[in-house]
């Protein structure tokens, strides 16, 4: 069932709202709530001891705290809920109210009923941290007022407080994010692709592919979407909207939008029209054909915005790989190594695996969202590929390689880097990219990532 949702923007002024989930975003919405005047309760399936650090902030604000489980009555007298990005829709407790009529909304909708200013969003199953920052770099660098965030760290309730009618906003949005938006309208979109991601939770690749398009369910034609001319899946989400489309292809030239032609990168303003050149190729400071194509999303939003080329060219040159994407880590005894933490899962590894040009040896595993890994096979013998695998999906991936691949088993991260840096010629490289969340061995993927950059750094040289 989707959210039922409030249409216009609320007065909240002594209104009773029921957060639900405690996570960054959702300690920054209760005290933003409270900040409106709402009377506000939290709840959290967490015990008390596990939000210790957090529960004095909620009281000393006025907030009231429910941990250990959601109680039915604190669900039923409530005007509004605000739903974390971390807490399912089809959660029981949810679903009574939703049927009770009670309004359903999450953090990304709440703060955008008060932002001032323009909204860029950015929404794809990966590169949503590296185009978001590579906007809000170009942004920053043309002295646009500009505010990064959203998925990307600092919750958008933060970012409401100081916006005005200059202000640029630009948003990561996640899919459980857009599933509980109702007003939401960035003015300039993006959808980088939709692969499978998240199926555990959405259910299927359509209820995914859906969640992703109500990124521009409320734009109007005087907005934008920019969209991947080259994923099948962006169709479906070109064929519902009501925006300007505006694509982007890493290999042809496409009627309007960003692309590459021979050894350019071009911007084409409108059907018909001649394309500006931006930049040259070589200049794009990110490794990998999928970087390209978050950087052609990236310079059509930013000439969207209407920043100059000469800015946004300067702007992209001297961007900087984000932390664990991809991010080069060390020379150990002429090896490479190469920390893609953030690759959970097959399409991001694909991905990485894709950037170089063979002698890699990569680290798979972790815990496992229910994804196919043998379509990793043709890249895994094209560039002969060894693999160590780590975590609880050791043995799955290992059982889904079989017969077509050697695999050698580490168990964990320190194991399978040890090994990696024993058998490693010089001209290789070790790339930690490992198509599963971190959850099963570390706290989250940037732990492991730190996790993984230490022991390189430990190495013997
Ligand atoms: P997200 O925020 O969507 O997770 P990130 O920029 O953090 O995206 O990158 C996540 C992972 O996906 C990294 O492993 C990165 O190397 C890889 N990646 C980045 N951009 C793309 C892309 N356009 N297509 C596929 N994989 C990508």
């Amino acid at each position: 069932m989707r959210a039922h949702t409030v249409a216009s923007e609320m007065d909240l002024k002594n209104k009773r709202v029921l957060v639900v989930g405690l996570g960054k975003s959702g300690i920054s919405a209760a005290l933003y709530l409270r900040g409106l005047g709402a009377r506000v309760t939290v709840s959290d399936s967490r015990t008390g001891e596990a939000l210790a650090s957090e529960i004095p902030t909620l009281l000393s604000a006025g907030v009231m705290v429910e941990t250990g489980g959601h109680g039915m009555l604190t669900f039923r007298r409530q005007d509004l809920i605000v739903l974390s990005p971390g807490v399912p829709l089809s959660t029981p407790e949810v679903q009574r109210s939703m049927s009770l009529g009670v309004p359903i909304i999450g953090e990304l909708e709440l703060a955008s009923q008060g932002l001032h200013g323009r909204v860029i969003a950015i929404t794809g199953s990966n590169g949503k941290t590296t185009t978001t920052s590579l906007v809000g770099h170009i942004l920053q660098h043309a002295s646009f007022e500009t505010k990064v965030g959203g998925n990307i760290g600092v919750p958008v309730v933060e970012l409401v407080e100081g916006s005005t009618e200059k202000t640029w906003s630009v948003l990561e949005v996640s899919s459980f994010q857009l599933e509980t938006i109702d007003t939401f309208r960035p003015h300039i979109a993006a959808v980088l692709n939709i692969t499978p991601d998240h199926l555990d939770r959405h259910g299927s690749f359509e209820n995914y592919a859906a969640a992703k398009t109500r990124i521009t369910e409320n734009q109007t034609g005087e907005d934008f979407l920019v969209l991947n001319a080259e994923d099948k899946p962006s169709q479906m989400v070109a064929a519902k909207t009501q925006a300007q489309i505006f694509w982007f292809s890493g290999v042809r030239r496409i009627k309007q939008g960003a692309f590459v032609h021979g050894d350019g990168v071009y911007f084409l303003a409108s059907e018909g029209g001649t394309p500006e050149p931006i930049m040259p190729l070589a200049e794009i400071p990110l490794r990998g054909a999928h970087n390209v194509e978050n950087v052609l999303a990236a310079i059509a939003m930013a000439k969207l915005a209407g920043v100059e080329t000469a800015k946004v060219r300067e702007a992209v040159a001297s961007f900087e790989a984000v932390e664990h994407r991809l991010q080069f880590v060390a020379k150990v005894r002429g090896v490479d190594y190469y920390n893609d933490s953030k690759a959970t899962n097959v399409d991001a590894t694909a991905k990485a695996l894709a950037s170089f040009a063979g002698g890699v040896r990569v680290i798979l595993g972790g815990k496992d969202k229910g994804s196919d890994y043998t379509q990793l096979l043709p890249l895994l013998r094209e560039r002969s590929v060894a693999i160590y695998t780590i975590g609880a999906a050791a043995e799955l991936i290992e059982r889904q390689l079989a017969g077509s691949i050697g695999t050698t088993h580490a168990g964990t991260l320190a194991e399978a880097v040890r090994m990696a840096h024993e058998a490693a010629a010089p001209g290789e490289t070790v790339l930690l990219a490992p198509a599963c969340a971190s959850f099963d061995q570390f706290e989250n993927y940037e732990h492991r990532g730190h996790v993984f950059v230490d022991l390189v750094r430990a190495l013997p040289a």
